[in-house]
């Protein structure tokens, strides 16, 4: 009875390997620099794969699109910045 518990659950482990449940996401580590402040006097808007991003303090990813999905400007629209 054990042994047929044991066997499920390896089973469901290979299972979840398959579907890439344990693999790291790779979009965590395309997405570092986000989380990182620029240097004193550094551009506080870049580039990056053709989109456009500005630097905001109230975001804890700091750098956030320039314009979002809904077409709205980050600065003018900024829900972090109103809640502090
Ligand atoms: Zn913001």
């Amino acid at each position: 009875m054990k042994a047929q518990l044991l066997l499920a659950i390896k089973q469901q482990t290979i299972r979840m390997q398959k579907k890439g449940f344990f693999r790291q996401q790779p979009r965590d580590k395309r997405f570092e620099w986000r989380n990182k402040h620029p240097q004193q006097g550094a551009a506080h808007s870049k580039t990056v794969q053709g989109k456009e991003y500005i630097y905001c303090p109230h975001h804890r990813n700091c750098w956030v699109p320039k314009i979002n999905n809904e077409g709205q400007i980050h600065a003018d629209s900024c829900e972090a910045r109103s809640r502090s």
